[in-house]
């Protein structure tokens, strides 16, 4: 009895266990059908006496960019095995031809990368790159140019050469500015592979593009926080930092229709006694001024630059570090530049539009790789050579006039007190305005290729 019914429950675990292996096998066989890659992709090998060749790629949903796709690839083909044909019995040298790809995802398009690499002979391989940007379901193909704001493309460029600058700093390794400069300029055929993630744009850089061969292909990142109003916000993740600034006070400009205008500057600041004694002095003359702040002090003194941007007052750029822009190369010039506007705007929320070189040492060029409204001076007090309030106040008094820019320092103390001097004199006959309410009341169209040194 016992044995028997063993048996028969030996008989029962029999056909459950051959049911689940023919389920199992059923499982797998289908599991494998569905990662089989070549559902997917075209994968060709051949091996040849005279060459060898490797082709990955592809295929792609919609049926014309499918069509491009395999067009260029056969042609690549061709063209290598033509190569190979013709040199067979001259030389020596195995050929090969290898392609390969990656499919990414841009948003509701799909970024398709194919590089191919042939050898046929000499010191490398040659490498050919193409990227196609497409809505797998319309076939709409896109280029970087959809993803950009309008008129942007000189920014993108201008930040691109810097970054790529920086990756061959970074790395210790020699670079050729001409050549990266060449192969960042604001042509769109160099921005031609790309993808945005929510890191930043990504810049793939194929081997002489920026560089010799040896450097190989250089795959730049523009941290996305330099990229807003360059990329279209919809295609940016941003983490906003926390910014603890109220919106600065507006005033009723039509007030000072009727009187001349004085635009006092302060530039090497701030600082943390003058800069606030002038804040707290300006509501007395209904005053609103302008500083031209050094990146490298704005963290130090924070609270007395949002301060100074809450109360109305223009907040511009006098560079980081203070260098004569003149003897510095491009990367130098765009880090002084780019390094103050962020540390500005990761205080106030906002990036400065107005630039003020250091000794006013300005040009074309500098105006071009600033992207900003250089404002300059008519009136130079040389506050810093006499730091003496009456000298400083009688030179601003006998050089006021209607639409003056003065020139001063808000780290000296007698500076200060020199402005407040002049604006007691010259109150009834003056309104003191920043360089943005400025601007505003002479209805100036501002101009990036120009100096203002008044208005
Ligand atoms: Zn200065």
């Amino acid at each position: 009895m016992k044995r028997s019914k063993k048996l028969k429950l030996t008989n029962t675990a029999k056909v459950i266990f051959s049911i689940l292996i023919i389920g199992i096998v059923l499982c797998s066989l289908t599991f494998i059908h569905k990662d089989k890659t070549s559902e997917f992709e075209v994968h060709e090998i051949k091996e040849e006496s005279n060459y060898t060749l490797k082709i990955d790629y592809p295929k792609v949903e919609n049926k014309e960019i499918e069509k491009e796709v395999t067009d260029y690839i056969k042609n690549k083909k061709e063209e290598f095995l033509t190569t190979a044909e013709e040199l067979k019995e001259i030389t020596q040298t195995k050929f090969d031809l290898s392609i390969t790809y990656t499919l990414e995802e841009l948003f509701n398009y799909q970024a398709l990368h194919i590089s191919i690499y042939s050898f046929t002979g000499g010191a490398h391989y040659n490498r050919e790159d193409q990227s196609y940007y497409y809505d797998p379901k319309t076939g709409e193909k896109v280029t970087l140019e959809n993803f950009l704001e309008t008129d942007k493309l000189t920014d993108l460029s201008n930040l691109a050469y810097y970054y790529t600058i920086k990756y061959y700093k970074d790395n210790n390794q020699e670079y050729e500015e001409e050549w990266v400069k060449e192969g960042t300029s604001a042509n769109l055929k160099n921005f031609s592979h790309f993808n945005i993630t929510k890191e930043g744009l990504l810049l793939r850089f194929v081997p002489y593009q920026v560089g010799p061969h040896s450097d190989g292909e250089i795959n730049i990142l523009i941290p996305a926080e330099e990229l807003k109003r360059i990329i279209k916000s919809e295609y940016l993740t941003l983490e906003e930092p926390v910014i603890d600034v109220k919106e600065p006070v507006k005033r009723d400009l039509s007030k000072f229709k009727d009187k001349k205008l004085l635009a006092f500057t302060f530039d090497d600041g701030p600082s943390d006694a003058p800069t606030n004694k002038l804040l707290d002095n300006l509501e007395k003359y209904d005053a609103r001024v302008t500083f031209f702040v050094l990146g490298s002090r704005v963290n130090t003194y924070s609270s007395t630059l949002k301060r100074a941007y809450e109360m109305g007052n223009t907040i511009g750029s006098h560079t980081y570090s203070h260098l004569n822009l003149y003897q510095l190369e491009d990367y130098d010039i765009m880090k002084e530049i780019n390094n103050t506007n962020n540390a500005i705007e990761n205080i106030l929320g906002v990036r400065p539009k107005y630039l003020r070189a250091p000794y006013g040492n300005t040009n074309a060029h500098i105006k071009e790789l600033s992207n900003m409204y250089t404002i300059l001076w008519d009136v130079d007090t040389e506050d810093w050579k006499y730091k003496d309030a009456e000298k400083i106040k009688d030179n601003i008094v006998s050089h006021a006039h209607d639409g003056a820019i003065i020139l001063l320092h808000d780290i000296y103390n007698t500076s200060v007190e020199g402005a407040l001097l002049a604006m007691e004199e010259l109150k009834d006959e003056y309104a003191f305005v920043s360089i943005e309410e400025m601007i505003e009341l002479k209805g100036i169209n501002l101009d990036k290729t120009k100096s203002y040194f008044s208005f």
